[in-house]
């Protein structure tokens, strides 16, 4: 989080409306100008216009190796960008160090995080297609920055995991710039606990182990290991089996407080949402609902029963 709070996400300035498409169109993002943008502050690049290409442009597209493409002009394929695309990506993500997300848009030369679409020599493209090249850069100068295309956001689970992640990564950036120590990364690692279980149970005991091993380990050294490991393990969409499972070890917790009545509606929710009855914010209201009539001091701190903002509803599709 930055100093005045709000979280800042990168996104790729042509869904934010702004007219810098090759054709002096947009590709503007109901989601995110009506709806994140009440919770995040977008900075929007053109990485096209900011290598110098003008609006209205040649466009560009991907040619040669999948892995290793070149952008070069569809009319004139002597203009060539690739340099300039992927200095580009290094400079944002250098420029952009107060960034906790970045939003792309898909099926961009540029932009387009996957499944771009690169053209073999003999005219066709290949399968599985690429990457483009500014999100490339990007990704591999920042691999732990949350990165989504906003196609890909209209999927709920894909949708409620990045902005999870996001949120995730900012207390992160919070805490490396109150001076990280020992205990804060303890004390993060405690408050993921749940968040871990129900993105990736395995990656949640290596993590756990790797904290318990920490102590002979240089601080910074450990840190960018333990925070590599678990954006990782965060990527890892939470599913119904492995949310119910976390709900049931919550549940737990008030097992001692509750009468047999309140035990069995809980257990009744818990189990809808198994079936798909109801989505995940009703047990988890309701599991809010008895934690604030009989508190514990540990799992109120679990990131877990609020990982985002409630207005933004994301449990609810899911
Ligand atoms: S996809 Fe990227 S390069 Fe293309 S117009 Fe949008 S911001 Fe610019």
């Amino acid at each position: 989080m930055t100093t005045d709070n709000t979280i800042k996400i990168g996104i790729s300035a042509c869904l934010q409306g702004q007219k810098v498409r090759y054709n002096g169109g947009h590709k503007a993002s109901h989601l995110c100008i009506e709806v994140l943008s009440r919770h995040f502050d977008f900075i929007g690049l053109c990485p096209e216009q900011a290598i110098g290409l003008g609006t209205p442009r040649q466009p560009i597209r991907l040619v040669g190796d999948p892995y290793n493409p070149r952008a070069v002009g569809t009319v004139n394929s002597d203009l060539d960008v690739t340099d300039a695309l992927r200095a580009c990506g290094h400079r944002a993500a250098e420029q952009l160090r107060n960034i906790s997300g970045y939003i792309l848009m898909q099926k961009s030369p540029s932009c387009g995080m996957e499944r771009v679409k690169v053209y073999r020599d003999n005219g066709y493209p290949a399968n599985g297609g690429g990457r483009g090249l500014f999100a490339t850069a990007l990704m591999q100068a920042r691999p732990d920055l949350p990165v989504e295309e906003d196609g890909r956001l209209h999927d709920p689970v894909l949708r409620e995991n990045f902005i999870t992640r996001v949120f995730a990564y900012a207390e992160w950036q919070q805490l490396q710039a109150q001076g990280l120590t020992r205990k804060a990364v303890m004390d993060f690692h405690a408050r993921y606990k749940y968040q871990l279980m129900a993105n990736n149970r395995e990656q949640y005991k290596a993590l756990g182990q790797a904290v318990a091993q920490s102590a002979d380990i240089p601080l910074q050294a450990f840190a960018a290991r333990y925070f590599t490991q678990f954006m990782e393990a965060l990527k890892k969409p939470a599913n119904r089996g492995s949310h119910t499972n976390v709900l049931q070890h919550l549940s737990g917790y008030l097992k001692r407080a509750l009468s047999k009545t309140d035990k069995q509606e809980l257990q009744r929710l818990i189990d809808q949402y198994r079936k798909g009855i109801v989505p995940l914010v009703v047990p988890i209201t309701m599991i809010k609902y008895h934690f604030r009539r009989y508190p514990d001091a540990y799992i109120e701190r679990q990131a877990y029963l609020q990982p985002h903002p409630e207005e933004l509803g994301l449990r609810n599709a899911l």
